[in-house]
């Protein structure tokens, strides 16, 4: 150490006790204090071990303060890195779009295991966000062809960038309205899946949200009065689009299974069932459409 300045194991050092003092934060303020460091000074955690006692640039050591006290103020952690991970593939994120949660991951996985098999599948994904859910479909499908609806003028961005990101060519951007689905040849159907994450928080929890969460926007979590405004059409809009055979896959709150589960069956799909994720909560609804 020179000059009294820190060197780089002690501000990462320093940024690890400044972030365990969040209370949403704690356990997990080393890899965030980690994953900071490495956005600014671009060094592995070996190499970090290996040059630890060399001096930051004083603007490095500005940038990583910045993104700290960002942190502490609430900013998630994937806004601030800009790219998340979903299913091992990387997603840009960043404020305007819903980070990709891994227990979404449960729903990709069903449909894969239902797509397994089947030649050239048609895929529709409804609130389509970062674009996770069809991306992955399509990346882990030999020839999956998706399409995505998504309203948010602020989330298309970030949807049209992951493609890029993901060298993905097989999934189509539809802007619109689900609940009002526009009119377009990609989605006259029929489809083999229908997929969606919709917004499902009840508008009255939504700000009782983790202070993180509330930096999301309000357009990808609000379902409503009760949370289950988009459940009351989705199941009618995949009725009418897919095919004898075909799946409809939606994520839910862990409390919604059987309220969404009825829903569904009111749609008239068949050998409706709901899911739990690994944490154990009912995270996923799927149901058949059956002739
Ligand atoms: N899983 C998100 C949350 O609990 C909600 C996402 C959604 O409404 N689709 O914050």
């Amino acid at each position: 150490m020179t000059n009294g300045k820190l060197t780089l194991e002690q501000l990462y050092r320093q940024g690890r006790k400044t972030l365990a003092q969040s209370p949403s934060i704690g356990e997990d303020a080393g890899f965030e204090a980690l994953l900071l460091f490495q956005k600014v000074f671009h060094l592995s955690r070996e190499e970090l071990l290996l040059q630890g006692n060399h001096l930051p640039s004083p603007a490095q050591e500005q940038e990583y303060a910045a993104l700290l006290e960002k942190r502490l103020a609430g900013e998630p952690l994937q806004y601030l890195l800009g790219e998340w991970e979903f299913f091992g593939y990387p997603f840009a994120v960043g404020p305007g779009v819903l980070i990709p949660r891994p227990e979404t991951e449960l729903l990709v996985e069903l449909v894969l295991e239902h797509l397994s098999g089947t030649t050239a599948p048609k895929v529709l994904d409804l609130c389509s966000g970062t674009g996770c859910i069809p991306i992955t479909i399509a990346m882990e499908h030999p020839d999956a062809v998706c399409v995505g609806v998504e309203l948010s003028e602020e989330a298309l961005p970030y949807f049209r960038r992951n493609l890029e990101l993901n060298h993905c060519d097989r999934v189509t951007i539809i802007p619109g309205d689900v609940l009002h689905l526009p009119a377009h040849p990609e989605l006259t159907g029929p489809f083999h899946v229908v997929t969606s994450n919709p917004p499902y928080i009840a508008r009255k929890e939504l700000s009782q949200l983790q202070k993180e969460v509330l930096r999301e926007p309000q357009m990808a979590l609000d379902g409503g009065d009760d949370g289950l405004l988009f459940y009351r059409r989705l199941p009618e809009i995949a009725f009418s689009l897919l095919a004898p055979g075909g799946l409809l896959a939606m994520e839910i709150g862990e409390d919604q299974g059987d309220a969404v589960a009825a829903l569904t069956r009111q749609a008239g799909f068949q050998q409706v069932k709901v899911h739990q994720d690994p944490a154990g909560h009912d995270r996923v609804v799927t149901g058949l459409f059956l002739v």
